[in-house]
Order: C-alpha cells, then structure tokens, then sequence
C-alpha cells in the first residue's frame, strides 16, 4: 500500500469558517471547479479539473504537497508527491464556500 510519508508537516488542522474562493483565481480573474486547501499553510487553490490548477501549481511551487477538499461533505486529503490519497483526522471544521463560478 502506497502511504504518505508528510503527515508531519501538516499545520492547518482547523478549517476556515468561510473562503471566498481560490485565491489565485480570484486575483487573476480565473474560474474554478472545486476548492482545496493546503493543510500546510492555508492556502485555498483550485482543483485539477479547473483551468488553472492552482492548487497543484502551489504544491510544486511551494513544496507544499498535502492538500485537502473543502467541497461540502467532502474530507479526503491528498498528497501530490506520494500520489495517495488519504484521511487526517486531526483535521476538523467544515468550510463554507461560494458556488463555483463555472457551475
Ligand atoms: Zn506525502
Ligand atoms: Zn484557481
Ligand atoms: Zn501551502
């Protein structure tokens, strides 16, 4: 079984309350699909069926590679360098975001 060997550097174990959106595409004007969130510092980027995949662009552009959704009912995590997907318990909160712009 694959498994992820970064649970170590995971610091956001609190969910936002609310996020306005992806950060990126917010600043750019772009569009995103669904939203996740870098359990390493906070960061809110778009998924990898958006056009812009902004939260894959901060995990090689920051090395931060532990992501998890913030869609509504949604808890699994994902490693981008491990290629694993997974569950923290330890990280807790639902976060309230905006519909997706592209439907
Ligand atoms: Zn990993
Ligand atoms: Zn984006
Ligand atoms: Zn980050």
């Amino acid at each position: 079984m694959p498994s992820c060997t970064h649970l170590d550097r995971v610091r956001v174990t609190q969910l936002p309350e609310s996020v306005e959106g992806c950060e990126d595409c917010l600043q750019s004007g772009g569009e995103w699909l669904h939203l996740r969130i870098c359990l390493e510092c906070g960061k809110v980027g778009c998924c990898d069926d958006s056009p812009n995949r902004h939260a894959r662009a901060h995990a090689h552009d920051a090395g931060h590679v532990l992501i998890r959704s913030i869609e509504p009912g949604e808890r699994w995590s994902w490693c981008f360098e491990d290629k694993v997907a997974l569950l923290i318990p330890e990280v807790q909160g639902e976060t309230r975001i905006p519909p997706s712009p592209l439907g």
